[in-house]
């Protein structure tokens, strides 16, 4: 991959970080605001049922974020842009829809027939 597409990557990649850490910290903020204005036992379940979201999302965010700090880690090692599975190139155009991505679109479909064959 050329040095400017990687650059472009690795921008791209520590913006979406900064976002998803912002989204973050807000969503323990509002978790903290909540808490004292719902006395109403009915509603303090729905705030529980809010809480258990928000810490689903917190968690998709958590993995998500891992996962920006590996495709980094790939960009600074040499092996971004590469699949795991085959060693090809994922092509620019995958990992634009998809930074994070650390296979190619034949090795992921291969994968995703090879899961759903697991599952039937
Ligand atoms: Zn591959």
């Amino acid at each position: 991959m050329r040095q400017r597409d990687l650059t472009a990557f690795r921008k791209l990649l520590e913006e979406r970080r900064e976002e998803l850490i912002h989204e973050a910290s807000r969503t323990v903020d509002g978790m903290g605001e909540n808490r004292e204005q719902f006395p109403d036992p009915t509603d303090r379940a729905s705030l529980e049922g809010n809480r258990n979201l928000t810490l689903r999302i917190r968690d998709r965010e958590r993995k998500l974020i891992t996962k920006i700090d590996e495709a980094l880690g790939r960009i600074d090692d040499g092996s971004y842009g590469k699949c795991e599975e085959c060693g090809s190139d994922i092509g620019i155009e995958r990992l634009r829809a998809r930074p994070v991505t650390t296979l190619c679109i034949d090795c992921k479909s291969l994968q995703e027939a090879q899961e759903r064959r697991r599952i039937s």
